[in-house]
């Protein structure tokens, strides 16, 4: 694309009133000042590297869990504590990949509202901001992936994409526009957005406190074990999907992206691990899209549409599925092709007359011709399978009739390493000529390059291989 038409493409993007926005927080709006010069477009220093640190999110993502973890040593671990802490951090996972995630981010599903408040209940219990902030970030994330536009990009390095881009205060200019107003519509969102500081302190401390309390009596362990220690156990599995899902892993349908897919994120994400996939595709409801793969969030999700609570479950068709699947497989198979040694393509091969051909095989160069090309075999007699004396025999003449069944039909293999020997094409007459032309003519070749601009040279397609014409020819 030339520079001009590039930037008419981004003017006309400019002018294309798509309905995004740049991010505004219901709760501080007055205290933006979008003029004013933001912190984080400032270098840090020794001087100002307070300023640059978030303290609210490093207080609930980074001090709150080492208190959690000093306090353990002093509070013993009751049973049915730990039982429901599993419990709780499943439900509070579950708020943020089946909630935050598949329903907000990327409607993917319908929900009633009775599931949307347990949805937002839990989520908040996680403590990984409101569904409103989460979701326009996740927006812009899916919009802009791997670019500065990105809040969380995986090229800022692994730790920046897991805390640090809510360690460090960030410009809300800066990340991509995202269009919201579906979430701005819904008063679920807006109520946790609103109330979000009292929805967090209530469902992620004082909820599991006063379960473990009144349940058997074990106040400081349910706040530690279930409310704090599960707080930061949450958010390190589910900020595993912006790290190690862009980090490790495969990526079966497209590769120009830090997506992948890893049954380990997986395993550690309640099924969010299948991210090559779900960047993809998406709106689709589901991340792992085989049954035995681990997804417990498409299993909630399947297992609410049973009881009602949830419905219009978005999938996209196999077809397109498989498409995107096979085009991955192309595009792997045309680089791993161009990484091998296919001889010198026949059109910058020298033309080569017949009489040449016989004087300078009588001078000592071992060439022989098939099929109209012809081959330097020198260095390969003493390696021919056959023995020295048949392909000595050839030494100067047309073998194409002895190499393709005369003698001996060779196989694939011989005419692929046939073909990296080759080194000019016979001009005019003979047999050859007619064969070739038979080649074009009957047997439907029509020559495919790949996506590196190289002939795709299928088995038993070779140049040098006639089997109908050989038969033909012997039988005259
Ligand atoms: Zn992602
Ligand atoms: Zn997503």
């Amino acid at each position: 694309m030339s520079e001009s038409s590039t930037s008419a493409a981004k003017a006309q993007a400019q002018a294309f009133p798509d309905g995004t926005t740049d991010y505004t927080p219901l709760r501080a709006a007055n205290k933006f000042d979008p003029n004013k010069v933001h912190i984080a477009d400032t270098p840090m220093t020794w001087s100002n590297w307070y300023k640059h640190v978030n303290w609210l999110n490093t207080t609930f993502i980074i001090f709150i869990p080492i208190i959690g973890f000093i306090s353990a040593y002093w509070v013993p671990l009751h049973l049915y504590t730990a039982i429901f802490a599993v419990v709780y951090y499943f439900n509070t996972g579950l708020g943020i990949t089946a909630g935050y995630h598949r329903l907000w981010s990327h409607t993917s599903y319908k929900a009633t509202t009775l599931l949307k408040i347990y949805l937002a209940a839990c989520g908040a219990g996680a403590v990984e901001g409101s569904i409103r902030w989460w979701s326009r970030g996740h927006r812009a994330h899916h919009r802009y992936t791997d670019t500065v536009k990105d809040p969380y990009s995986v090229r800022k390095g692994l730790l920046y994409s897991h805390l640090g881009w809510m360690v460090f205060k960030q410009n809300p200019k800066r990340a991509g526009r995202t269009d919201i107003t579906d979430l701005n519509e819904d008063p679920v969102v807006v109520w946790q957005h609103r109330n979000y500081l009292k929805t967090v302190i209530s469902m992620a401390l004082i909820f599991p406190t006063i379960v473990c309390g009144l349940g058997w009596g074990d106040w400081v362990g349910g706040f530690v074990y279930a409310g704090i220690l599960r707080i930061c156990f949450v958010q390190q599995a589910t900020f595993c999907v912006n790290s190690l899902a862009h980090w490790l892993g495969d990526q079966p349908f497209d590769d120009r992206n830090s997506p992948r897919d890893h049954v380990i994120t997986a395993l550690v994400t309640l099924g969010e691990g299948y991210h090559n996939f779900h960047h993809e595709f998406p709106s689709d409801y589901r991340n792992a899209i085989e049954w035995y793969q681990y997804d417990p969030t498409k299993w909630s999700i399947c297992l609410w549409k049973w009881l009602g609570l949830a419905y219009d479950l978005k999938q996209f068709r196999s077809n397109e599925i498989e498409k995107g699947r096979v085009q991955q497989m192309q595009k792997k198979l045309d680089q791993k092709r161009s990484t091998l040694d296919w001889g010198i393509p026949l059109e910058q091969l020298p033309v080569i007359s017949w009489d040449d051909f016989v004087d300078d095989s009588k001078n000592g160069k071992a060439l022989v011709a098939v099929a109209g090309v012809i081959h330097d075999v020198t260095d390969f007699i003493k390696d021919h399978p056959g023995g020295k004396a048949l392909i000595s025999s050839a030494i100067g003449k047309d073998a194409t009739a002895i190499f393709n069944g005369g003698v001996y039909d060779h196989s694939n293999a011989a005419h692929n390493l046939l073909s990296t020997m080759r080194v000019g094409v016979l001009r005019g007459g003979c047999e050859v000529e007619i064969w070739k032309r038979a080649q074009f003519e009957n047997k439907d070749v029509t020559y495919m390059n790949d996506s590196a601009g190289q002939r795709i040279v299928r088995a038993g397609s070779q140049v040098t291989k006639m089997t109908q014409a050989v038969a033909s020819a012997d039988a005259a």
